[in-house]
């Protein structure tokens, strides 16, 4: 019994891709109501359910309330922009880095969709400030967006640090919205220049 029908988008992807892992560690941004971490929770093993295999880690934020789930650790009042928010993560992270990053999340629709789109890429452009400090090499980014201008912008940031990008349109996801989701692996860290 999942949460909400979000949920299947992110087991079509996972079937698809095998993101999850038993023993991943994964932080799901913008996480409330909790379906997509009822999800990892299952796939990485996070409640330890199956003994035979590794147990994984499940850390969710989002700025609303996240009901308690077994296996989850909820960061609830938290912006997944603010680097305060980073630094918690941090602590919470096995090795204080994680294989892979979600994101389902979006700004309250103003209704106007180029602004919609706009703020939405702003924070999954922020995604990206997140993955250089938590985000370990080889691992994944799946984040959600609204089409428009930006989106080119935010695939070239993308492809900069990840070997691996595309585009995907889940059939879970409605036909007549804009929504589409970005899957980014095989992260590589930024060289920093003295
Ligand atoms: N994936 C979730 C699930 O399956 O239950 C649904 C996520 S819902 C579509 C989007 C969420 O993003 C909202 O709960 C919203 O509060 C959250 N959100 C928006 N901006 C945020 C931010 N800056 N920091 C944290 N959460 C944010």
């Amino acid at each position: 019994n999942f949460r909400c029908r979000s949920a299947f988008k992110l087991l079509e992807i996972d079937d698809r891709f095998g993101l999850l892992q038993p023993g991943h560690s994964v932080v799901d941004c913008g996480a409330a109501p909790g379906a997509w971490s009822q999800v990892a929770v299952q796939r990485v093993n996070a409640a330890g359910n199956d003994p035979e295999s590794p147990r994984g880690t499940v850390v969710g934020i989002d700025l609303l309330h996240v009901p308690p789930l077994d296996g989850a650790h909820f960061l609830c009042s938290h912006d997944v922009t603010d680097p305060a928010t980073h630094a918690k993560l941090l602590e919470l992270l096995p090795n204080n880095q994680t294989h892979v990053i979600l994101s389902d999340m979006a700004p309250n629709a103003s209704g106007l969709r180029h602004m919609d789109h706009e703020r939405l890429i702003t924070m999954c452009l922020s995604l990206i400030d997140l993955a250089e400090k938590i985000l370990q090499p080889g691992g994944s980014l799946l984040c959600k967006y609204w089409d428009g201008v930006r989106v080119h912008e935010l695939q070239q940031r993308l492809s900069s640090v990840f070997s691996s990008v595309r585009t995907l349109k889940p059939n879970a996801s409605r036909k007549d919205s804009s929504e589409r989701y970005f899957l980014a692996r095989m992260y590589r860290k930024p060289v920093k220049w003295r």
